[in-house]
């Protein structure tokens, strides 16, 4: 990073003139918790007794066997509390929140995941909560609003514009703006003006701490190659800071495929054919937006990679070669899914599931003395119904990849 929080030609604070004390303060605060190393301590035995830090390090023996070639090793962020890594940031700036002293969080949701995370941090803090979600969403999610409800927090439907996540992004800065005082806004991942992409990724950057020593001692030596899931891009950041400086570590992130790159339906702004550089919610990345900047419909299976930016930090490594980008349609995620249910026991998120496709792809790819790992960003319990449905569809069987085939894509 050359000028502060500008990656390359990326990131920024784009930021209302009413809110540069506010970013000056949490600026101030973030710079003084990392240059303590007692913050960091703190942080760790948070987690080690709230969350389930350090996670596991799993060699699936199975699928490792069934594809023949590198042994394929799961980091199971799965096994935190509230079933993500989102936990890791949360937690985090909640200590940061305690450090300014401040009595209140807001944040906004989509999927209502961050919610949940946001509203359990809140409660553990004892910090009052409002959580910001499009109308759209209180609807379809309707299990995670009576959680967040039964935590304490207030959850604020939002009606205007498509009532969905972007509105629920106004909304909470509108908010934000006249309660800054005593309010922290709790970003979810590694986006918006600076310092939140480096914030939140110094925080996920555990995984990759973790992850680094464990494959060291579980397999004696670095992996060939690393795979995440990209959303916002938080959880792919945290697991790859753990080894970007092994210049021989391949880093893999992997984005939604949706019903194909072609068909215009899907997430993928850096491994996509369609997406174009633009400045929108506070910082500067690559966007899918018309010519007219209007951002884009997005679709993905995975809520939690429905999104329409990108971290700037991954763009600037993109823009940089040093993380290769790929894509996962609904289908191979579906194919991907089962085979490492039935195969292990585990069951990925949809989200995490797209790392799952692109490492199977390419395990074979691989000698029988090299490791690969699959950062599992969360458990699929939330995606019961979703995977249900899908399964009734017989027409994502086709996508199941028996040893030596070839693995069809869209
Ligand atoms: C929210 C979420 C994601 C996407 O967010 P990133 O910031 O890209 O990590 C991925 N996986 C799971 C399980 C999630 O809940």
């Amino acid at each position: 990073m050359t000028t502060k929080g500008y990656y390359g030609n990326w990131g920024g604070a784009f930021i209302p003139e009413v809110l540069h004390e506010t970013f000056k303060q949490l600026n101030l605060a973030f710079e003084q918790a990392k240059g303590d190393p007692t913050f960091w301590q703190e942080y760790k035995e948070l987690m080690s007794t709230y969350s389930c830090r350090p996670t596991p390090l799993t060699c699936a023996d199975n699928l490792s066997d069934h594809f023949g070639g590198g042994r394929i090793y799961i980091k199971r962020e799965d096994l935190n509390h509230t079933g993500a890594h989102k936990a890791n940031n949360v937690m985090g700036q909640g200590l940061l929140v305690k450090r300014m002293g401040k009595k209140r969080v807001i944040a906004e949701t989509g999927a209502g995941q961050h919610g949940v995370a946001t509203a359990t941090m809140a409660a553990k803090f004892g910090l009052a909560c409002t959580i910001y979600m499009g109308e759209e969403d209180v609807m379809r999610q309707r299990p995670n609003v009576f959680w967040m409800e039964k935590m304490g927090a207030t959850v604020v439907p939002v009606t205007s514009g498509s009532k969905t996540l972007k509105d629920a992004i106004n909304e909470a800065f509108r908010d934000w703006v006249s309660s800054m005082d005593d309010t922290h806004y709790v970003m979810g991942t590694v986006c918006g003006p600076h310092p939140f992409p480096e914030m939140v990724a110094w925080f996920q950057s555990i995984i990759g701490l973790e992850a680094r020593k464990q494959i060291i001692n579980g397999f004696g030596k670095l992996p060939a190659r690393v795979y995440a899931c990209v959303g916002g891009g938080s959880n792919a950041m945290g697991i790859f800071q753990g080894f970007m400086d092994d210049k021989d570590v391949e880093l893999v992130g992997v984005e939604a495929g949706g019903h194909g790159l072609e068909s215009g339906e899907h997430a993928a702004r850096l491994a996509g054919i369609d997406s174009s550089a633009g400045v929108a919610q506070g910082y500067k990345t690559m966007f899918l937006q018309n010519d007219d900047g209007q951002m884009r419909d997005t679709h993905s299976v995975a809520a939690g990679l429905d999104y329409v930016g990108v971290s700037p930090i991954l763009t600037d490594l993109w823009e940089k070669g040093r993380v290769r980008f790929e894509s996962a349609t609904d289908k191979e995620v579906m194919a991907a899914l089962d085979l490492t249910m039935k195969k292990e026991g585990i069951i990925p998120a949809l989200e995490s599931s797209h790392a799952f496709v692109q490492a199977f792809k390419e395990a074979g790819d691989l000698a029988t003395d090299q490791a690969l790992i699959i950062n599992m960003s969360g458990r699929g319990d939330k995606d019961i119904f979703t995977i249900a449905h899908a399964f009734n569809d017989p027409s994502w069987k086709e996508f199941i990849r028996k040893k030596g085939e070839e693995y069809a894509t869209d």
